[in-house]
Formats: C-alpha cells, sequence, structure tokens
C-alpha cells in the first residue's frame, strides 16, 4: 500500500476495467456530449485517515462507491470539488491548464472546511492518470473539452460533530461540449434580492458543495422569471455586486478599462478570472479590481459609460451577459451581444489553452 503522508511518492495501483466501453457506443457517446452527463471509463481514488494519511492510490473503473449511512458527509457536508479541464492542443497532444492553481485551491478549500490537504504533486498526478487512462473519451467537437472533477469528502462513520478522521479523494471525467446551450450568445440574469451566496467569514472563498446547495433556490428564480443565471449581491449592504452561481464578472467602460469585484472573501477566487486579469494587464490595459453597484450598474448602462459585462469560468471559459434584470426593472448592457473586449479577452485566453498563441507564463501542462 503507497503511502504519500511524508513523501509524495506517485505510486499508484492499476485494477484494469472489465468491460471497458467499445468504440462505437463511446463514438456514440462524445458526438454531442453537452455539459455533466457523460462520464468516462475510469477514475482515481486515494483514500485518508488519520493514522495513515493518504494511501490506496488507485487508478480504477469508475463506479458507485460504498458509503455506510453514518458517513459525515452525508450529515454535516464536509465536501469540496474542483472544476479543470484538458484540452487539446493544436498540434494534437493533450495538456492541463496552471493545474497548480487547482490543486493550491483546493488545499485552500480543504482547510476552510477542515479537511487534510493533499501534496499538489499527488493532486495533479491523480488528474494525469486519469486523463492518460481515458484520453479516447476526449470529445471532437467544436469547443469540446474533458472537464476533469477532482472531489473530496469525509466518509468516516460518525454523528458527532467534529472534522472527520477519514476521507476520500477522486477524480472522474466528463466529456464536455460547450457549456451553455448552443444558439446562447449573451445571457439574461437575473438579480437576487432575497438570497445572497455568502457572507464575511462563511465558506463564500472555498469550492464546496453546500455553497451551491445554498445558490439552487435562487437559481431556480432566476429560471422561472426566464433567465438564464443568477447574480448575488452582498449579503451585509445588499448593494455590491459579487458573482454568478459558478462564474466571476467582469465590467468594461467606454474609455477601454475594466474592472471586476476585489476577493473579498466572499467571492470564489477564480483562476480564469486571475488569468484574464494577468492577460488584460500584460496588453497595457487599464484593470482594477474594484467593489461595482448594482445602482452603479444600472446608471452606466443605460448612459452608454458600461459598454460589455462578462462571466467567466472554467466551464463555460468567457460568456456575454446581456441582459439584467431585478425586482427593479431590467436594463440591456451595450448592444446585448458579445462585445469587442470580451471576445478578444476570451480569444486570447482560449488560443493560449489551445497551444496555438505563446504560453509567456508557463500555464499549460502538457500531457505526455
Ligand atoms: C469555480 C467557480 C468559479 C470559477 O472559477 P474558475 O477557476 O475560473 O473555474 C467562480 N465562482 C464560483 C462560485 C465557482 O465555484
Amino acid at each position: 500500500m503507497a503511502t504519500f503522508a511524508d513523501s509524495p511518492a506517485l505510486d499508484f495501483a492499476r485494477i484494469e476495467h472489465p468491460a471497458p466501453t467499445d468504440a462505437a457506443t463511446r463514438a456514440a457517446a462524445i458526438a454531442d456530449p453537452g455539459f455533466g452527463k457523460v462520464f468516462t471509463d475510469h477514475m482515481v481514488s486515494i483514500d485518508w485517515d488519520e493514522g495513515t494519511g493518504w494511501h490506496n492510490a488507485t487508478l480504477c473503473p469508475r463506479g458507485p462507491i460504498a458509503l455506510d449511512p453514518a458517513a459525515s458527509v452525508l450529515h454535516y457536508a464536509q465536501e469540496i470539488f474542483e472544476g479543470m479541464k484538458a484540452y487539446r492542443l493544436d498540434d494534437g497532444s493533450m495538456a492541463l491548464f496552471r493545474p497548480d492553481q487547482n490543486a493550491q485551491r483546493f488545499n485552500d478549500s480543504a482547510r476552510r472546511l477542515a479537511m487534510p490537504e493533499i501534496p499538489e504533486e499527488l493532486f495533479i498526478e491523480a488528474v494525469r492518470q486519469v486523463v492518460t487512462a481515458d484520453a479516447d473519451w476526449f470529445p471532437q467537437v467544436e469547443g469540446g473539452s474533458l472537464y476533469i472533477r477532482p472531489f473530496m469528502f469525509a466518509n468516516e462513520p460518525f454523528l458527532g460533530v467534529r472534522p472527520a478522521k477519514q476521507y476520500k479523494f477522486l477524480v472522474i471525467l466528463s466529456p464536455a461540449g460547450n457549456y451553455f446551450k448552443s444558439g446562447a450568445p449573451a445571457v439574461s440574469i437575473w438579480v437576487s434580492s432575497d438570497y445572497t451566496r455568502a457572507a464575511p467569514g462563511g465558506t463564500g472563498a472555498a469550492k464546496c458543495g453546500g455553497n451551491y446547495a445554498a445558490s439552487l433556490v435562487p437559481q431556480a428564480e432566476a429560471i422561472a422569471k426566464g433567465h438564464d443565471q443568477v447574480v448575488f449581491l452582498d449579503a451585509v449592504e445588499r448593494k455590491w455586486i459579487e458573482e454568478l452561481g459558478g462564474m466571476n464578472l467582469f465590467f468594461v467602460f467606454d474609455d477601454g478599462s475594466i474592472i471586476t469585484p476585489p476577493l473579498s472573501g466572499t467571492i470564489l477566487p477564480g483562476i480564469t478570472r486571475n488569468s484574464l486579469l494577468t492577460l488584460a494587464r500584460d496588453e497595457g490595459l487599464n484593470i482594477r479590481e474594484e467593489r461595482y453597484s448594482l445602482d452603479q450598474w444600472r446608471e452606466d448602462a443605460g448612459s452608454g459609460r458600461l459598454t460589455e459585462t462578462f462571466a467567466c469560468g472554467t466551464a463555460a471559459v468567457v460568456t456575454p451577459v446581456g441582459k439584467v434584470a431585478g425586482k427593479d426593472g431590467e436594463f440591456t448592457i451595450g448592444g446585448g451581444g458579445p462585445g469587442q473586449m470580451t471576445s478578444k479577452l476570451r480569444e486570447r485566453l482560449v488560443s493560449i489553452q489551445r497551444g496555438g498563441a505563446a504560453d509567456r507564463h508557463g500555464w499549460v501542462m502538457r500531457l505526455g
């Protein structure tokens, strides 16, 4: 049994798949995969307990996991996850984008949820193992990728309220097409006035399932009102724009300047957000991390000072926001479609991710 408690030896056991998906079935499954519905043949599983640390690293067939009904995740929600993608480079090889950032954020989330940290090399190696094993599942569709979902949960059977002493880390893969339904060039968003996503001192900066559970009612409200996504305001003043349920926001002005809300502890520190900040600064653009209020947003959209708004995240990359609605009515941004800056920044980022543009910051990690 491999132990990673002290030194991260990268020794994975491999359990052969007894009946891998045949090529024709796989081809049909990934022809139009959508998002989050199709899964590959393998997963990586690694266990942690208080005495042993990380052990039992295994690349194995993907399948149901046995859980004791008292497993603490089912009662107190000690669960965190990451979302990342393997990209196909223009030369045909595969690559990860800034996987070290996902590993570090995973450990930031782990500390907030009182869970054990996983060595960065072990996290990346786990991802590499399963992506390499299921490389044939890469969807050959426009904008296609292998979406990677690393996650960890408490599986100790114990109903007392304290950090668990036993956890499981898994990595599964989902071939993905475009995140949003095709034909939606810009999204319409609903400003939630009844609900907030995160409060100061809470878990807003951690990527934990609980944040998403709390966002489902406001998200459903947005859909019921005819919009695509919900945007949250800060929990204290109910005034400052924070982010969408799963994406960060940027605002573009007619003088070419850009702002995005600062990482105050209630916003998820997106890796796409950070990459776009870096790329915009590389270009010499005036980009600032600054609070921006809903009232100002409405006023600036009306006066034309604000020309674009876009949301960003790994799943959907960069998505223009065309329309905003809330209890005080609605407003349109720019022409209601994708703006120039949005398209330019999206293009810059995507071409680095696909190996088309120079990787000046060492963000692309080639797989074999
Ligand atoms: C994951 C996530 C993001 C985007 O982060 P990326 O690293 O860019 O994918 C933004 N907001 C929330 C709430 C998230 O969970």
